[in-house]
């Protein structure tokens, strides 16, 4: 069920590192460094997810090490296990300030040394199940709206450097309340998952991105795609929801669930705000309400004008 972790082992002797290997290697995968700077490179080429390092090395100590690991935003958060025949307690203070997770005197007890390395991997793997719940809606299981802010501001800032249009589509489940009322929450809450894992099917290039907004809220990221073919994909996506004839008895729109959509197709610029793509979506996601529901409406490319649209 624990993933398969890859551990990096620093020892500029060769015992220790085949000592460490032997005792490691039916667990883990083993990568080997046999310096301060080949930790480093090795370090940033394979993320490892545990370090362990010896203090005393030749060009580069283990000190320097850990301080440049600090320094660099890919491999800050890799825990390091110092392994070291310096044994004072000034030097295991000096390793535990520098950001050391944990601190093994040489010669060390195999066992202990095992169980350590195993609790230290236990906490990463729990603390990356949390950072991934904080980014999932609990009750669809796809990206939440604080994920959805991250990818659309990397995706912007992209599409900004790309020269590439960026497209954003915002849906909404057409009379929810009333499906509610009529079906109680739990039909609702179905519903909810149904169009989740629809969505996902129905938009699926690579780099294309749906989260779950709030309520009955779902927004979809459309990078590197121009106008019609968003368009084109945001009305595959209704009509993938309606083809799912969910019995909703109390529509106006059709006599089964149906999804409005709003969208916005932009190349960001340095004069346009992210805000105004969301906004604009939003204004054309009010058009496909007010118009019917069960549709798509997107904004004119002349309303790239947006703070004007959006104030
Ligand atoms: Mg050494």
């Amino acid at each position: 069920m624990n993933p398969t972790f890859t551990l990096l082992i620093v020892d500029d002797e060769k015992q220790n590192r085949a000592l460490l290997t032997e005792l490691l290697q039916a667990e883990y995968r083993i990568i080997l460094a046999k310096d301060g700077r080949q930790a480093l490179e090795r370090a940033r080429e394979h993320t490892p997810d545990l370090i362990l390092l010896d203090v005393l090395l030749p060009v580069m100590d283990g000190y320097t090490v850990i301080r440049e690991l600090k320094n660099d935003d890919k491999t800050r958060n890799i825990p390091v296990i110092f392994i070291t025949a310096l044994d004072s307690a000034g030097d295991e203070e000096r390793g535990l300030e520098l950001g050391a997770v944990d601190y093994v005197s040489k010669p060390f007890t195999p066992a202990i040394v095992r169980v350590r390395i195993r609790n230290h991997l236990q906490s990463v793997h729990q603390r990356r199940l949390l950072e991934q719940m904080a980014m999932l809606d609990s009750l669809t299981g796809i990206p939440n709206r604080r994920r959805f802010n991250e990818v659309l501001e990397q995706e912007w800032r992209r599409c900004m450097r790309d020269n590439a249009p960026l497209s954003l589509i915002v849906v909404d489940v057409d009379h929810f309340k009333a499906f509610n009322d009529c079906y109680g929450h739990a039909a609702g809450d179905e519903v909810l998952r149904r169009i989740a894992s629809t969505l996902q099917t129905s938009v699926r290039r690579p780099g294309d991105f749906v989260a779950r907004y709030g309520g009955e809220e779902f927004v979809l990221l459309l990078p590197g795609i121009d106008r019609e073919g968003a368009q084109l994909l945001a009305e595959h996506t209704r009509a993938d929801i309606e083809a799912e004839h969910i019995p909703h008895a109390v529509s106006d729109a059709a006599p089964w669930i149906t999804i409005s959509l709003g969208g916005a197709t932009l190349i960001p610029q340095e004069s346009t705000a992210i805000a105004d793509l969301f906004c604009l979506a939003d204004t054309w996601l009010y058009e496909a309400k007010h118009t019917g529901r069960n549709r798509v409406a997107w904004a004119p490319t002349d309303a790239c004008s947006a703070s004007i649209a959006c104030e």
